[in-house]
């Protein structure tokens, strides 16, 4: 199963206390991570094989968007922050978009990422 995840730079350090939390279920279930740049850059220094695409701004939520439209992507962890603004909205929308029209599970935080998690294990 590939799990896509993505966090906005305020919500970087939740996404590595989210992994952490679930580290044995990620590892259990095989899960191959794959991850916008700069949150696949911090994913990997803590300790977690991921395959690192373009930053956000430069293209990387459009590239996970394209994967999911070719069925590539089971699960996507989004922690967007909503008290910012992004050069990149319409990248975040289209991924968002593609997830709804191909049924693909998205959470957009902690509590909605935990659920998923616990329905994995
Ligand atoms: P980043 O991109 O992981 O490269 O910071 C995330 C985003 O802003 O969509």
């Amino acid at each position: 199963m590939t799990i896509a995840i993505i966090a906005h730079d305020g919500k970087k350090p939740e996404m590595v206390q989210f992994l952490n939390e679930f580290r044995d279920t990620l590892q259990s279930k095989k899960v191959n991570l794959i991850a916008t740049g700069t949150t696949g850059a911090k994913t990997e220094a803590a300790g977690y094989e991921v395959e690192k695409l373009l930053s956000g701004p430069l293209g990387g939520d459009a590239q996970i968007a394209a994967r999911i439209a070719e069925g590539k992507v089971d699960m996507v962890i989004f922690f967007r922050d909503p008290m910012d603004k992004h050069p990149h909205e319409p990248d975040i929308f289209m991924l968002m978009r593609l997830c709804d029209v191909h049924n693909v599970a998205l959470a957009t935080n902690p509590a909605t990422a935990g659920l998923l998690m616990k329905g994995l294990e």
